[in-house]
């Protein structure tokens, strides 16, 4: 018997209940002990009958001799109900609908039972409703695993009860006695103050007491995290030992023109990834970093050097945006910066016209074109590159790994640089992007104003108005947002339309007000984005569709109604729109909530302009899954571990990982065989020594 047995085999079990046990994705011992509690029962203190009309939890656990049992039929349902006895007194056990019981529980047999108080404060006899039971024999002794201890509860399925789940663990466990497989040596368990692994099973099943469970269960998360950051350092080391064709030369001639075409000096900041970047470039090996920066950090503008490098470097580079907005943006950026240089650009969307678009991506794939910018329509079928060698993808967890992975394939080991203005916190990124590297854009460029943030209720609205009048006679512009596009029955939420009639006919009768929402045509989209650049427009209302990308540096009110219905990071992000300004920038949140949570939301965006301190927030409000998206950004969806409460336990791992990856002496004499076993299983990794160390 090994820990990959089919749970057939496992005593007690047998074909037709292993495939009950496949319900709950229990194929073989190692899924059963993996199978861990959802909680315990705390049996320890056995009642004595006389104490259960004055103590306090409604759960106990009583001892006696049954006297008497009556089967009582009602109109629905029959109830069993024993007299049980103990030497203090007797009270009544009762169970439903299970008739059978009656040639079990017979007078005379002994019986422990464990149940809930039916009433309390009641006149004796007490009547308990009995949730499992077990026939004392004289032969037992009390080291059962159902009662005297903390009884495990676990998650069934219909036709397994938990004395069987028990039963079944307990004879799993009883296999290994001894010579259980371990992952870790000693000394190294020792060292991380975890459980080897027999232990961490026993004492996460039937655990002695709560330090030992709470021991039991920090090992299993351990493990977790090791695992996880192991396999994901070794694909980190793996690739960096690839070798792509695109080695670039940045020579200080070309650096320099590259820098003169930008109408500002780069921030410290960005020259900090700029030469991170150049580094990755010349290396013989694939770059794969990761730009971390709040919105308008300068992010793109560090992209955009990249991109040049790589076209001087006689390369294709792409730029993939998740929205069409801002693959305009991009495309607008681009073409000032680029004004009449000799690079060739284009711009393909899924709405750029049809003949437009044959053109290009024709011209692509001739190798015509230098710099690509786009949405997903990059990674469409018809689209080859003629020798693309860097790509640039935007707002990364909008598209997730897949999209990552398929627009690489486009291409023979490009260099690949990832941009997020979600402020990841460091275990996250860990997690999430273990294998790569990553620069953080840690400021803004200078001249820029902190945000100047308010809540407010509806009832100031005609005071804010009056603010407004008076920045726009001042040559400002401002957002109007709304959480709809049309009026709804269902909800008392205000709307884009409705809105925008109203602000235009009734409140800013001498301005121009726009509205902009995300179901008109893309091509009316882009005149009414141009006419607000250019202030022809001076007030837009519109839908959460501003939320990425747009940069009007003269843009900065924005109003956000119903504002309790955005979260965090999209409060932050809208935000993000007027910080670009060296003007004074405000942005006025109109709520009348009394939903703590949502409250609290506003008041931490009113109180920091942080992204960091937003985005921990944020996580622990909503937690990383609802965030991210387990499956499409690539999260994993760990089984003990909890990506925000176990902050500690990810650092601790990652960095004896980290050690034990550098020095493989350190391996060897922490990390048993198994262990490589288990990655390489679980992570379907082809792995072997000779990478370690
Ligand atoms: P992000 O991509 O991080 O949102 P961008 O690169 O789009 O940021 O930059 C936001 C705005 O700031 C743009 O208008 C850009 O031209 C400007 N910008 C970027 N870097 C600098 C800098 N070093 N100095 C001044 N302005 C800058
Ligand atoms: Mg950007």
């Amino acid at each position: 018997m090994d820990i990959s047995t089919d749970i057939r085999y496992l005593k007690g079990v047998g074909e037709k209940f292993a495939k009950k046990l496949h319900k709950l994705g229990i194929y073989t011992i190692q899924d059963l002990l993996y199978h861990t509690p959802r909680y315990y029962l705390d049996r320890r203190n056995v009642r004595k009958i006389k104490e259960l009309g004055t103590i306090q939890s409604n759960h106990v656990l009583i001892e006696g001799t049954v006297k008497e049992v009556h089967l009582i039929p009602t109109r629905s349902i029959k109830i069993l109900k024993a007299i049980i006895q103990d030497e203090t007194g007797f009270c009544i056990a009762q169970w439903f609908n299970q008739a059978y019981l009656k040639n079990v529980i017979t007078p005379g047999t002994k019986i422990i039972i464990a149940g809930t108080i039916k009433e309390h404060h009641h006149l004796p006899p007490i009547i308990i409703n009995a949730e499992e039971y077990e026939i004392i024999d004289n032969s037992d002794d009390k080291t059962s695993y159902h009662f005297y201890r903390l009884a495990p509860v676990y998650r069934l399925t219909k036709g397994i009860s938990n004395k069987k789940m028990r039963a079944l663990v307990s004879e799993a466990l009883k296999s290994f006695s001894g010579d259980f497989p371990n992952l870790f040596k000693q000394a190294f368990i020792e060292e991380k103050n975890i459980l080897d692994m027999e232990c961490t099973f026993k004492a996460i099943h039937f655990p002695e007491n709560e330090q030992i469970k709470d021991k039991a269960l920090y090992t299993l998360k351990y493990i977790e995290a090791f695992e996880w950051m192991f396999s994901a350092l070794i694909k980190k080391q793996r690739r960096k030992k690839e070798i792509t064709k695109f080695k670039f030369e940045i020579s200080p001639q070309l650096d320099e023109r590259i820098r003169k075409l930008f109408p500002f000096t780069f921030t410290s900041f960005q020259d900090k990834v700029i030469s991170d970047i150049k580094k990755d470039l010349t290396s013989s090996h694939p770059m794969n970093r990761l730009i971390q920066g709040d919105v308008g950090s300068g992010k793109t503008a560090v992209a955009l050097y990249a991109m040049l490098v790589a076209v001087a470097n006689k390369t294709q580079s792409a730029i993939m945006a998740p929205t069409e907005i801002l693959a305009e943006q991009h495309f607008k950026t681009i073409s000032s910066i680029l004004g009449n240089s000799k690079v060739r650009y284009c711009l393909l969307t899924s709405s750029v016209q049809r003949k437009q678009k044959m053109q290009s991506i024709k011209a692509i794939e001739n190798g015509e074109i230098d710099l690509i910018i786009g949405t997903h329509a990059l990674i469409q079928e018809g689209v080859k590159f003629k020798n693309l060698g860097l790509i640039v993808i935007d707002e990364q967890h909008r598209f997730g790994v897949m999209q990552r992975a398929m627009l690489r394939q486009k291409a023979n080991k490009p260099h690949c640089l990832v941009m997020t203005a979600t402020p990841i916190p460091r275990t996250l990124w860990l997690t999430l992007f273990g294998d790569l590297d990553i620069s953080v854009i840690a400021g803004s460029p200078p001249g820029r104003k902190a945000v100047k943030s308010f809540v407010r209720t509806p009832q100031s609205l005609p005071a804010i108005f009056n603010f407004i009048r008076k920045k726009i006679s001042e040559g400002r512009q401002a957002f109007f947002v709304y959480p709809l596009i049309e009026p709804s029955d269902k909800l008392p939420i205000r709307s884009a339309t409705k809105m925008y009639e109203y602000l235009k006919n009734q409140v800013f009768t001498d301005l121009n007000v726009a509205l902009l929402h995300g179901e008109m045509p893309a091509y009316e989209k882009a005149q009414i984005m141009e006419d607000f650049r250019t202030n022809k427009i001076q007030i837009l209302v519109s839908t959460i569709v501003i939320e990425v990308g747009i940069d009007i540096p003269n843009a900065n009110i924005m109003v956000v109604e119903n504002a309790e219905r955005y979260g965090l990071a999209q409060l932050h992000q809208l935000r993000g729109r007027i910080s670009r300004s060296p003007n004074e920038s405000y942005f006025i949140m109109i709520s009348k909530t009394k939903d703590p949570q949502a409250m609290k939301r506003l008041n931490t965006i009113a109180e920091t302009n942080d992204g960091f301190k937003i985005a921990e927030e944020d996580l622990k409000l909503r937690g990383p899954g609802e965030i991210f998206g387990t499956q499409q950004s690539g999260l994993p969806n760990f089984k003990f571990l909890d990506l925000v409460k176990d902050k500690q336990i990810f650092i601790s791992a990652y960095k004896s990982v980290v050690e034990l990856i550098r020095d493989r002496n350190k391996f060897q004499q922490s990390v048993e065989e198994n262990f490589l076993q288990e990655i390489r299983q679980k992570f379907s990794m082809k792995i072997n020594l000779a990478e370690i160390g």
